[in-house]
């Protein structure tokens, strides 16, 4: 006689191919990445666990089938715990998830062979648990796609709360002598539903890091690794409203010397080698809250927070020093080149960071006139 438990998992079965099709595709669009195939294959567990729990009882008998539907909990999402440590490009942990597995499987024949059917379902539902609360932990510890982490880590850890409680009402219910498929109804319910919860959280997560590589695609720039200028001023946009009121904000443009005689010279390949050492050096003399942009060709310029114009010139002269007293590594052998540096202090917090890079500008373009290889401060701040 079919039940509503059995009706149940038949629901479970279609639910599972459906989000394992949705997880296909989104396995698709992040296939750069490593990880989400083992989603889909997750996904795909709770309906090839039914298939095989239903074949082993048609020639076995019904209880032989029960421990392959149990598994169904642990295999699946130790599979997507993986697929998200993956994903995350963190340790798998595959050790821990196949050891969990087959204390599940252990644990479920022998209670079943014992007669303990509802024991070996709530052992399984425990063993789920853990694996959906060590996702929700490793989405805890992943940083940045604000919105979708917090949404994955709110979801898991309330799949976790549902499994362990499902496990814990069913032994309550063993215990107590009741009928645990009644208990059991209900939980398997909001298991099916939570699946469908957590597949959205998981293309919400695969959205958000596709956009966020594109933003960092769009934002930096590939030869050295700094922001670009568009980056620079969506940077700025987030920062300015940080901004220290005790200090001002500086900007220091530098433009290396005769650079096109060295692409000129020795070819394109050692003029990018010059610039991507160039973009390192100054990140390494740069302080942690100062930001380096490449502007642009072989113009970098760097944000600062100064609160005097000596400090901001003390600043460049240590970045130009850099340049000039230390050759650059190039597949045409060692190169000695040197730098200029435009740069100007922000009349006030009112000043615009356009406003700020023209006057740090025109100073680079008085640094090139007036020989090269110097720092020149812009004097006239504009009125406010
Ligand atoms: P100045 O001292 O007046 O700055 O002279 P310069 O030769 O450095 O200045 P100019 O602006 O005339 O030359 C800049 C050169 O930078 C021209 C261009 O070929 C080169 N350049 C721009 N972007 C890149 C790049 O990504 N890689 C390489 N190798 N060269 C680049
Ligand atoms: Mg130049
Ligand atoms: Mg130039």
């Amino acid at each position: 006689m079919q039940t509503p438990v059995d009706t149940l998992l038949i629901v479970l079965q279609i639910v599972s191919l459906v989000l394992t099709l949705l997880m296909g595709v989104t396995a698709w669009q992040t296939r750069l990445r490593r990880g989400a195939v083992l989603w889909v294959a997750g996904f795909a567990t709770g309906a090839v666990s039914q298939w095989l729990k239903l074949g082993v009882a048609a020639r076995w008998g019904h209880a032989a089938g029960l421990p392959f539907g149990h598994l169904g909990g642990p295999v699946g999402y130790g599979l997507l715990y993986v697929g998200v440590r993956r994903y995350l490009r963190l340790p798998a942990r595959v050790d821990w998830v196949v050891g969990g597995c087959i204390v599940a499987a252990l644990a479920s024949a022998a209670a079943v062979w014992h007669g303990m059917t509802y024991v070996s379902l709530a052992m399984t539902a425990t063993i789920t648990a853990a694996f959906q609360a060590l996702t929700a932990a490793t989405f805890r510890d992943m940083h940045g796609n604000g919105m979708a982490r917090s949404v994955a880590i709110a979801i898991f850890a309330l799949s976790a709360t549902e499994s362990l409680t499902r496990a814990v009402a069913i032994a309550v219910a063993w215990e107590d002598g009741m009928p645990p498929a009644h208990v059991n109804l209900i939980w398997l319910l909001a298991y099916i539903a939570m699946a469908i919860l957590q597949a959205g959280a998981l293309m919400f997560l695969v959205n958000q890091t596709l956009v966020d590589d594109l933003q960092n695609l769009a934002d930096y720039d590939p030869l050295t690794g700094l922001l670009n200028r568009r980056g620079m001023d969506r940077r700025f946009q987030r920062e300015r409203r940080n901004a220290n009121a005790s200090t001002r904000m500086g900007m220091l443009c530098m433009d290396l010397d005769h650079f096109k005689a060295i692409n000129d010279r020795y070819g394109h390949g050692v003029g990018d080698d010059v610039l991507r050492q160039f973009g390192q050096r100054i990140r390494d003399h740069s302080r942690p809250l100062d930001t380096p942009v490449r502007q642009g060709g072989e113009e970098f310029c760097l944000i600062v927070e100064a609160e005097s114009e000596a400090e901001l010139v003390a600043l460049a002269e240590r970045h130009r020093e850099s340049v000039e007293y230390l050759p650059f590594a190039t597949r045409a052998g060692p190169m000695q080149i040197t730098v200029s540096i435009g740069a100007a202090l922000a009349a006030g917090a009112h000043e615009s960071l356009e406003s700020l890079c023209e006057r740090a500008d025109q100073s680079l373009l008085a640094a090139k006139r007036e020989g090269r290889n110097r720092v020149v401060l812009a004097t006239a701040n504009p009125a406010p």
